[in-house]
């Protein structure tokens, strides 16, 4: 039998209607380059969303199209995330920190159209120019650095493209299963590849985000988003915050230490987002100095979040770190660690091992881990297997198409990332297939051993890779980053390691090496790649 309901389609320009009629006066605040502040209300937002979707048509931008952009965390982009998809062109949200081979080849992959670029960034546009020569237009979005635009073909300036579009409401029927954006894996094996988000796919993705179990974004929130508004879609929490009507602060480049810690104080933000090495600038910058803080929850992905990191935010700040997994190819929110009821009287002990944990998957969205075979193995929290997930916003091909590295013959999507579930299904990420450091035919967790090196508060940063070994075949060496004015003793993390490893697991005293930064991925995660390389040569 059909049921009685609506057919009624699941798009973006329903969120952005109801953001007018509901949260007309609601703020959204940017702090430019310049820290001059701009404020400005939904319903004026709503207005210049209309306007530039009216431009868009103006200027030949037709269904189907590719528009990109290459920008930071600031209101304008809120209007192009809106405006593009709603008059169905697809939103390609670059990296701004790819590399220039990456850039061009993503960029003529989506065939993008118009790139909308902010004033500061358009050198890395520049150089690659000869390369790119399908992009018909470059609208530069002052953000009020003081630098000049580089030069550029056929460019116009975000204020007079939105002059080309006039105030008629305009909205066409979308079917719910059309493109609304596009991204690209950051490509560490080989090229990126492209993952196409529905309007189905955002709108129910954005509902887990708002869900109290997901991320909590409800209209009492006020929302700071730190991950870039090119990662991911920023997780998904532009899109939400404008569903839920929370407040929204954009750092546009204050992203650390003094300058985000000013912006969360004076905004009286209450929910922030960002991956590990954000916070942890934050966290050594809140030691030092005072801030008077409404923050209650920051969230944290895209790498492990090390526990000392979340005991360490609950105990000196009570702040709460909430631990969530994704990537790319689940839009991103797959699964948010939050402890459950029954755990509030567990030890300290265990409830932030429970927090260090990947957490379990958001409604919607079903993980298992399996072996080699394809064999779910047990939920007893300890034996590894790769994590593969379903759902309605997880990807189920690449625009290039589906392979079999990717996906299970029944459709799964293989993540690469090696976990362990247990009984009250957490996951927990062990390792990424490829970070694995093979000793003596058994694994090593580098992320294991990472956190634990972490856990001294007198380490800022650690990072493991495998070096090649002719007895062990490979062997951890551990990257330190000692905390300012700290030194490393290399015997005593020797020593805290052996509380959790084997003799044969450790690393040789000269293997564990003081530097005085590890180096990062385009998404701030540590480049182990990079790392590798370096010890090879
Ligand atoms: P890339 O795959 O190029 O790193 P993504 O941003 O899509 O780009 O990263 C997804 C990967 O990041 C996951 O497969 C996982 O290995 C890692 N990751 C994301 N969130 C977490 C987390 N909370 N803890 C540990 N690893 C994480």
């Amino acid at each position: 039998m059909r049921s009685t309901m609506m057919d009624y389609p699941l798009v973006l320009p329903s969120i952005l209607r109801r953001a007018k009629e509901v949260h007309p006066h609601k703020e959204i605040v940017t702090k430019w380059h310049d820290n001059s502040v701009q404020r400005y209300t939904y319903g004026d937002f709503y207005k210049r969303t209309i306007r530039l979707m009216n431009a868009l048509r103006n200027s030949g931008v037709r269904p189907g199209d590719a528009v990109a952009t290459f920008c930071l965390n600031h209101s304008a982009h809120l209007e192009l995330y809106f405006a593009i998809p709603s008059i169905k062109a697809v939103l390609h949200t670059i990296n701004v920190r790819l590399f220039p081979e990456q850039l061009t080849y993503i960029i003529n992959e989506a065939k993008d159209k118009f790139i909308f670029v902010d004033k500061s960034l358009t050198p890395a546009l520049e150089k690659i120019l000869p390369e790119i020569k399908g992009v018909e237009k470059f609208v530069i979005i002052d953000d009020k650095e003081n630098c000049e635009a580089a030069s550029l073909p056929n460019t116009i300036t975000y204020e007079e493209f939105l002059s080309k579009g006039d105030d008629t409401e305009r909205f066409e029927v979308i079917d719910e299963l059309e493109a609304a954006g596009i991204c690209y894996t950051s490509g560490t094996t080989g090229n990126p590849k492209g993952v196409i988000y529905s309007h189905r796919s955002t709108y129910l993705h954005c509902m887990a985000v708002c869900m109290g179990d997901g991320l909590g974004l409800s209209e009492k929130e006020v929302v700071l988003p730190v991950v870039p508004m090119f990662h991911v879609n920023s997780w998904g929490i532009p899109f939400a915050s404008v569903m839920s009507g929370c407040k929204l602060v954009f750092p546009g480049k204050h992203l650390l230490g003094a300058g985000l810690a000013e912006l969360l104080e004076a905004e009286e933000v209450t929910i922030t987002a960002g991956v590990p090495t954000v916070w942890n600038v934050l966290y050594q910058h809140l030691k030092k100095n005072s801030y008077k803080l409404k923050l209650h929850t920051m969230v944290v992905g895209g790498s492990a979040a090390p526990r000392g990191l979340i005991e360490g935010f609950e105990k000196d700040f009570g702040i709460e770190i909430l631990h969530a997994w994704g990537m790319t190819e689940t839009s991103p929110i797959g699964t948010v660690s939050h402890l459950r009821s029954f755990m509030k009287d567990w030890s300290d002990e265990k409830r932030f091992a429970y927090r260090a944990k990947q957490g379990v998957p958001v409604t919607g969205v079903e993980i298992r881990a399996v072996d080699d075979d394809g064999v779910d193995v047990p939920k007893d929290g300890k034996t590894p297997g790769e994590l593969l997930v379903r759902g309605p916003w997880i990807t189920g091909s690449y625009r290039e198409g589906v392979s079999k590295e990717s996906f299970t013959p029944d459709g799964w999507f293989r993540t690469g990332d090696v976990v362990v579930l247990d009984e009250y299904g957490y996951m927990q990420i062990t390792d990424r297939k490829k970070d694995l450091i093979k000793t003596r035919g058994e694994w090593i967790s580098s992320v294991d051993m990472e956190n634990l090196v972490m856990a001294d508060p007198d380490i800022l940063e650690a990072a493991v890779v495998g070096r090649k070994d002719s007895v062990r075949e490979e062997a951890p060496v551990i990257f330190v980053v000692p905390v300012e004015g700290k030194k490393i003793d290399a015997k005593r993390v020797h020593d805290h390691l052996k509380s959790n490893f084997a003799h044969w697991q450790l690393p040789k005293l000269e293997d564990i090496r003081t530097v005085t930064a590890i180096p990062k991925t385009s998404v701030g995660k540590f480049d182990k790649k990079n790392l590798r390389k370096l010890l090879e040569e």
